[in-house]
């Protein structure tokens, strides 16, 4: 089973949320495809056990075998492949998609793919949790891609993803092979309006999908009215709680400092087994 914890913005509580699941619930992994910003294991504390370096193919040029016949530069609808008569052929890496196309359509064969590096993926372990997160470097623009290839790593079981904020691309590749969708959002006109993008998303993958309302004791009633008219679950309220804020200071998950929030994550998890099955 697959459960991706997602929210329409940042700062909403999300990361809380999964890495509190994962310490109630034991024996699942734990996935951090928020790739640029991770810091799911601030709160987790997990040993990271090995570091791989994350790659995505790109064009190289064999000026040899090149007759610069422009062939690569036509095609490729990024502009990322450039070719100065005479002289040279490079793709820019800012701009290329690893697409592959360019390599397909040179005449003389002289473009292959080598790796290039976007970024790292690290595994680790905090007691029966399987830990696995990634890290894009700064300024690099393939998100998605590293975050598909987090999936490669996961070896089956119980699987909980803390997605990347917001409704685009990222947040679409780790939503999408999710049996059930956690939205964690708060009752303000921003969280609603967020909440709304989240849930256009989350339709269009014909998700099921239950929300988890944060800092529920502030803001107005709008988040649980949409909820009763979309019939969607709302699965707990969490209360704003001062120790919550002082425990995240402290780089600690409730669930790590209390019984009593342990036992609210377990009664959590529990109701998402039952309603992803
Ligand atoms: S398509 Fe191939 S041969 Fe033509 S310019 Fe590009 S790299 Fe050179
Ligand atoms: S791999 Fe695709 S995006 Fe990159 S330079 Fe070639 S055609 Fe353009």
């Amino acid at each position: 089973m697959i459960v991706s914890i997602a929210s329409g913005k940042g700062g909403t509580g999300k990361t809380t949320v999964a890495v509190s699941l994962a310490l109630a619930a034991q024996d699942v992994t734990l996935l951090d495809a928020d790739v640029e910003e991770p810091n799911a294991n601030i709160l987790l504390h997990a040993q990271i056990n090995s570091v791989k370096k994350a790659t995505v193919p790109f064009p190289e040029v064999d000026l040899n075998k090149c007759d610069f016949c422009e062939e690569c530069s036509k095609f490729c609808a990024y502009n990322a492949i450039v070719v100065l008569k005479g002289l040279k052929v490079f793709a820019v890496p800012e701009m290329c998609k690893s697409c592959g196309g360019c390599v397909l359509v040179c005449p003389q064969k002289a473009i292959k793919e080598v790796p290039r590096e976007i970024g790292y993926i690290r595994h680790g372990e905090k007691d029966k949790i399987k830990f696995i997160d990634g890290d894009l470097n700064v300024g690099e623009s393939f998100a998605t891609p590293l975050i598909r290839q987090l999936f490669d790593f996961v070896e089956g079981g119980d699987i909980i993803v803390d997605c990347p904020p917001g409704a685009a691309h990222p947040m679409v590749e780790s939503v999408r092979r999710a049996d059930f969708v956690v939205l964690v959002t708060e009752p303000t006109p921003f969280g609603i309006h967020d909440l709304k993008e989240a849930l256009i998303i989350t339709d269009s993958l014909n998700k099921k999908v239950g929300i988890v309302v944060n800092r529920a004791d502030i803001g107005d009633e709008e988040v649980r009215k949409l909820a009763k008219e979309r019939e969607i679950p709302i699965l707990a309220e969490i209360p704003y709680d001062d120790r919550i804020a002082k425990w995240y200071s402290q780089g600690q998950a409730p669930v790590a400092m209390s019984s009593e929030w342990r036992d609210k994550f377990v009664e959590l998890w529990r109701k998402i087994k039952a309603l992803s099955s």
